[in-house]
């Protein structure tokens, strides 16, 4: 079918990567062993310590987010280590399985998928581990599957005042240069992250922030890993160089996000987020559509999740959606499949683009028998107007 006009990719990541980043991309690919490469390796890591927030070290994976997952894993835990995780959506549900496959011992605290982790019971559960079984903990930051964001400062000082040793493992793919993250700050021992979502990028690029507690267990750490190593991959970053061919240009792409994000300062970047994610909201409650996140103090601010009143399916609108009006919703992810739809409000976003999209979104809802009130786009647009 012909689509004339722009496409909405409005799923929450991939993101739209903005003009700048794919001309950086759009380059000879250089030799990676050479002096021009190293600058670049460089200038990128010191622009990463400033999105992490993050004085330590970096290590940057040619991979998906689940790559950058197992890394967290292999590098610091052992065979049948105890990890405690919490079954806050979809991503939650996927990381924990690659921590079984790798055969440790995960304890999953069930959820429902509509709320965060919840601080107390951390605080309850290392309560309980006065032998400190629980080698580490791991937390999504935002579950993309659901729109909900974790309190990470307050489930570390719940860490705290237990005062266990288990290691902090966030993964923050879709929050990171998004929605307000500080590795050091929040003593994060490992930060997941990739390159799809907030930073604007490809896919194609994993993340691990690691910290100097988490450096030290990797010493000792006995899970078999090779491509994950970060002691090689450390040892010749140092001099701006990797051991394996990385992804040149998407590193190109890299240096430009960052200056992007640079130029915008990131705090103005984590407001335009917030505004753009409250504006989301003001629409769906106008169209009396019910949010999947339950506690507005976990609201996220790079995606809604929607749930589509019983009876009707939400991959069948989308489908609509997409076939009139070219734009790309998320769908439910795992047992959420059909349920709800997601909206991106994350990376290269701004006003006028919401505006489309919850546009679309509407005039998807009056084409289908959908039970809404009208006037959530005027909602939104009000919402931006006095904002
Ligand atoms: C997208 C996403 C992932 C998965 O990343 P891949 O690149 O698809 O492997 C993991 N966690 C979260 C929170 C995500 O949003």
């Amino acid at each position: 079918m012909v689509q004339s006009g722009r496409h909405f990719l409005q799923i929450p990541g991939p993101t739209n990567v903005p003009d700048r980043v794919l001309r950086a991309m759009a380059q000879p690919t250089i030799d990676h062993r050479g002096p021009g490469f190293a600058q670049l390796a460089q200038e990128i890591f010191q622009g990463l310590k400033q999105i992490f927030k993050t004085s330590g070290t970096i290590v940057i994976y040619p991979s998906s987010g689940t790559g950058a997952w197992e890394a967290s894993l292999v590098n610091i835990l052992s065979p049948g280590d105890k990890i405690l995780m919490f079954e806050t959506g979809f991503f939650a549900t996927q990381w924990k399985n690659v921590a079984v496959r790798l055969g440790l011992d995960v304890e999953f605290v069930p959820g429902d998928w509509r709320s965060g982790v919840d601080p107390a019971v951390v605080e309850t559960r290392l309560i309980e581990d006065p032998q400190k079984a629980i080698k580490a903990i791991a937390i999504v930051h935002n579950e993309t599957s659901t729109g909900v964001t974790n309190r990470v400062p307050e489930i570390r000082k719940a860490m705290d005042r237990v005062g266990h040793s288990a290691l902090l493992l966030v993964d923050t793919i879709s929050s990171l240069a998004s929605i307000d993250y500080r590795h050091d700050e929040w003593k994060v021992d490992v930060t997941v992250g990739c390159s799809q979502k907030g930073l604007m990028l490809p896919p194609g690029l994993g993340f691990n922030a690691i910290s100097e507690k988490a450096l030290a267990r990797s010493k000792s750490a006995k899970l078999p890993k090779s491509y994950w190593d970060w002691e090689a991959m450390i040892n010749i970053n140092r001099s701006g160089f990797f051991p394996f061919t990385p992804a040149t240009n998407l590193l190109f792409g890299l240096r430009e996000s960052l200056h992007m994000l640079m130029e915008e300062g990131l705090e103005n970047v984590f407001a335009r987020h917030d505004r753009l994610a409250e504006a989301t909201r003001s629409a769906v409650r106008s169209w009396e559509l019910e949010l999947l996140c339950r506690k507005p103090e976990e609201y996220s601010s790079s995606l809604t999740a929607v749930l589509m009143p019983e009876g009707h399916n939400a991959d069948a609108f989308r489908k609509l959606i997409l076939e009139k009006f070219n734009m790309s919703l998320g769908n439910g992810l795992g047992k959420l499949a059909g349920k709800v739809f997601r909206i991106g409000h994350l990376g290269d976003f701004n006003d006028l683009m919401l505006a489309g999209t919850l546009s679309g979104i509407e005039m998807g809802l009056a084409m289908t028998n959908v039970p809404f009130s009208k006037g959530g786009v005027m909602a939104a647009l009000d919402y931006l107007a006095s904002h």
